[in-house]
């Protein structure tokens, strides 16, 4: 069997984040966040307000100008805290938000998307500089907009720094992220297995692998819910606006991070296992929208799409390939063995050909049609029966 095709050397975009550390009386990064959060808010009620007057969109350069000439006043005097490359950058976000909207109501964007809104600036969690404002000073140590600050510096950062995000959650904790342009070059092999796998995502069993073997979701949400829970009611308990009640929306917000942690963690654990087997990773595309309307809240918990973003970054970085399957394609609904097509019912768990007679798991079936159509995407080896024959006799059909 030929091995797969590897990938050329690109350059990446990647963000390296960690944690920022400022004396608990240093309340600049904080003020700072906070400004940002005010200028997204005027510069909101700007543009508001023109459309009101003139029906017109002010692009983004002249409404830089604008808040550029406001930032010099003495009434707006405190946004010189600020950089300007900051008050740049939340302009372009507020340009970028509005595009959306434009673009969803043109009907180039599936998800619904609604015109920027107001923020509360205490739930405004970022601002970003580019090249100014900033400085690395060696070691763990960065300066930003004049003042020194400690980073958790848990791995080195590799790359061109374009960007620097400072963050802050709902905990009130601080980060610091590094948008760099990374270059890989040719990504080595390290043990080539020539096997190609198929997957299907299920609600039942996280992956179904063409061999029928299952890797099973962490669930983690699902095992720290009553501690959230417990939480939750922790909180409800407390009076509006008091310490108490900021402490216990603190103890929130670190469990729900707790289990985000351990669901990337399980992600990348199993991600590393798939590559080591396999050469080329065959996936359905996913529908999340469609997925989350008829399954709720459990497809979030099992963050599809996370694994799926993490699986073609291990695989990238490893030199594997992962091959996207069309979700027009009928892959619970065919045989896997005759290629014959039939309706099955979503809580069907066994699929059992009314042609040849197979039974088999239903998600074992679809990984066995996703690996095959995957084969015939890379155009390693021949396949028979192929989807792609049903397919095309089906849209002659339809036109007929
Ligand atoms: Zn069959």
């Amino acid at each position: 069997m030929r091995s797969a095709k590897l990938p050329q050397p690109v350059k990446i975009r990647r963000t390296y984040k960690y944690r920022l550390y400022a004396s608990k009386r240093d309340k600049r990064l904080h003020q700072q966040i906070d400004v940002a959060g005010n200028i997204w808010n005027h510069a909101l009620a700007v543009q508001k307000r023109y459309h009101r007057l003139t029906g017109k969109y002010i692009n983004k350069h002249r409404l830089m100008s604008h808040i550029a000439r406001m930032r010099r006043t003495e009434r707006f005097g405190y946004w010189q805290l600020v950089g300007s490359q900051a008050v740049q950058d939340v302009v372009e976000r507020l340009d970028k938000a509005y595009m959306r909207f434009f673009a969803y109501r043109r009907g180039e964007l599936s998800i619904k998307t609604g015109p920027p809104r107001f923020k509360k600036v205490k739930k405004y969690k970022s601002f970003t500089l580019k090249q100014a404002g900033w400085k690395l000073l060696g070691g763990n140590r960065l300066r930003l907009n004049g003042r020194n600050y400690k980073f958790a510096l848990s791995r080195p950062i590799n790359g061109n720094i374009k960007t620097v995000t400072v963050k802050r959650d709902q905990a009130g904790r601080l980060f610091v992220c590094f948008s760099v342009i990374e270059e890989i070059s040719n990504p080595q092999v390290e043990v080539s297995t020539g096997k190609i796998g198929g997957f299907d995502f299920g609600l039942k069993t996280f992956l179904t692998d063409d061999e029928g073997g299952e890797h099973l979701s962490p669930e983690c949400l699902k095992a720290n819910l009553s501690e959230i829970g417990c939480l939750n009611r922790q909180l409800a308990r407390k009076q509006v606006g008091s310490n108490n009640r900021r402490k216990a929306k603190r103890q929130l917000v670190l469990a729900h991070d707790k289990v985000a942690n351990q669901r990337r963690d399980a992600h990348f654990k199993l991600a590393h296992q798939l590559c080591d087997e396999y050469d080329v990773l065959g996936f359905e595309t996913l529908n999340l929208h469609g997925m989350k309307k008829l399954w709720g809240r459990k497809v979030s918990d099992l963050g599809f799409a996370q694994f799926a973003l993490i699986l073609e970054h291990v695989a990238h970085m490893s030199g594997k390939q992962v091959v996207k399957i069309g979700r027009w394609e009928p892959t619970s609904q065919t045989c896997s063995c005759c290629g014959h097509r039939q309706a099955i019912e979503l809580q069907e768990r066994w699929f059992v050909c009314n042609e040849c007679g197979l039974e088999i798991g239903r998600d074992h079936n679809a990984a066995r049609n996703i690996r095959r159509e995957a084969i015939m995407m890379l155009g390693v080896g021949a396949s028979t029966p192929s989807l792609e024959g049903v397919r095309r006799s089906e849209m002659i059909a339809s036109l007929a």
